[in-house]
């Protein structure tokens, strides 16, 4: 059977055991039991809130049992858990002791897409540590520059159930997989994907660095056409050879150098394909100027090499690459440039929640006051500092871990000045820019990028780019 054929399961009178009442476990029961089968919700909560949920569901028909989400009912034929459900947990061990295969919400999806008598559209999938979000947009600006039905769905919080059972029709999919999700995805046969990079991260629920490759490297199974990998990041290309993919799946690599045959590339600042070309020996062709890509950072150009690279495998014509990526803005607390005041740039990277995506930033500026800091998540810093000592104007420095960023920078920059806010309220936030102001000197950019969790501070990312944001804000008022 071609891999992209639907496979059609016969729900009727089927024991299923939904793990965890949630965004995709809800709908997921939902889906299951209009299909005849026999659904049982299990949730560890017995809150207010998960009472309220379970008893929607029971109205309809389905099962739920509270405060027990470690037991499996006893006839299970399938579980079908949220994705973030670590795979260590006794209601897993007790499915594979009993032979009953787990699905994650990627799974169902990919099982239900199509029973509808809708078409079920081929998924190009990108994964990877840093850049899905990103990555995933801008695919689908492309795609839709080309006037395909699309739309970037998965892990970037639009449902792929929900895509795949609503009323839309689409062409094709751009989705983005986390490596939960991909761990409880089978049988997911994507048409193209790309894996971004691989660094450490989320390694208590994965176990190893091993494992969680190994998870980010199924998004390769199966692919029909290509597997796009990362020429700098060797991983990523191991993870292509060890795939088994479908004959006539082709290895293509992106790269911020001039590209070899088979890869997308760099060249004068223009984006180059060596690889969807007639003779790709010879040839190149030119999809798109570094300029189009906004910010044209160097790890932003990746994203979008990334992204051409699977659109040019879908077919996508060079010039819908360029209008694509003309098209797209980035999404907020990415590298988003807040405001200019007597000559410094004041930069808000809220996104860069880990050491990984910070680096990224951190080599976007020759000249930065770096502000940092935050719930540490178990990362060391030393790599990161060493890489950046040379660009750093100074450091302003927040947040409950911010000691061990401190550290780094005593070891690696001493020379380089350090404000030590000590403190971890959310109005430490303006005091931080006017300190990063002050130590600021014509064409420096002030970078928020806390290389850090947010939440010993404020709620979220999102919470922290807008504290940042206002404090330049006002600022830039008082300056007007
Ligand atoms: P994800 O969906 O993987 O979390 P985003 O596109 O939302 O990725 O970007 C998250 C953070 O990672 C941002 O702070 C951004 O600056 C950084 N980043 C984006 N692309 C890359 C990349 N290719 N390599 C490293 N860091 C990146």
């Amino acid at each position: 059977m071609g891999s992209q054929e639907v496979s059609t399961v016969d729900w009727q009178g089927k024991y299923v055991t939904v793990a965890g009442l949630g965004v995709s476990g809800i709908p997921a029961a939902r889906a299951l039991h209009e299909r005849g089968a026999l659904v049982t919700v299990v949730n560890d909560g017995d809150d207010e809130r998960a009472r309220a949920q379970a008893a929607e569901l029971e109205a309809l028909g389905i099962a739920v049992r509270l405060g027990d989400g470690a037991t499996l009912p006893p006839s299970t034929e399938l579980v079908v858990t949220a994705p973030g459900w670590q795979p260590d947990k006794p209601l897993f061990l007790a499915a594979a002791e009993a032979g009953v295969p787990v699905w994650g919400d990627v799974e169902l999806a990919w099982r239900l897409r199509g029973d509808n008598g809708r078409k079920a559209a081929p998924w190009l999938a990108v994964t990877g540590t840093n850049g899905k979000t990103t990555t995933v947009r801008m695919l689908a600006s492309i795609l839709e520059a080309v006037g395909l039905r699309t739309a970037a769905v998965g892990n970037i919080g639009v449902s792929l159930l929900d895509a795949v059972l609503g009323d839309t029709e689409y062409d094709v999919l751009a989705v983005e997989l986390s490596s939960y999700q991909l761990h409880w995805a089978p049988s997911l046969r994507a048409h193209s994907a790309a894996v971004l990079n691989l660094a450490p991260d989320h390694l208590d629920w994965h176990g190893s660095m091993e494992a969680y490759a190994a998870d980010k490297g199924r998004v390769y199974e199966g692919n029909t056409v290509a597997c796009v990998y990362n020429v700098a990041d060797p991983a990523t290309e191991d993870l292509v050879r060890e795939a088994d993919v479908e004959e006539g799946c082709r290895a293509i690599g992106f790269t911020l150098g001039a590209p070899g045959p088979s890869q997308l590339g760099v060249v004068d600042g223009i984006l180059v394909d060596r690889a969807f070309v007639a003779n790709r020996q010879k040839q190149a062709q030119e999809l798109a100027e570094v300029s189009d890509v906004d910010p044209p950072a160097p790890h932003n150009i990746a994203n979008a090499l990334a992204a051409a690279a699977l659109a040019r495998a879908f077919g996508v014509e060079p010039a819908a690459v360029r209008d694509g990526l003309r098209a797209f803005r980035p999404d907020a607390h990415r590298i988003e440039h807040v405001a200019d005041i007597g000559e410094v740039a004041y930069v808000d990277d809220s996104k860069a929640t880990n050491t990984h995506a910070t680096e990224a930033s951190l080599a976007a500026y020759d000249s930065i006051v770096w502000i940092a800091g935050g719930l540490a998540k178990g990362a060391t810093f030393d790599e990161l500092v060493i890489g950046a000592a040379k660009r750093l104007r100074g450091v302003v420095l927040m947040g409950a871990d911010r000691a061990l960023i401190h550290e780094a920078l005593t070891r690696h920059a001493p020379e380089v000045p350090v404000v030590d806010l000590d403190r971890t309220d959310t109005g430490a936030m303006s005091e931080a820019v006017a300190r990063a102001a002050e130590l600021a000197r014509p064409g420096d950019t002030v970078l928020l990028a806390p290389a850090c969790a947010s939440m010993d501070m404020f709620t979220n990312y999102n919470k922290r780019g807008e504290a940042f944001a206002d404090a330049v804000r006002a600022r830039a008022d008082e300056s007007a």
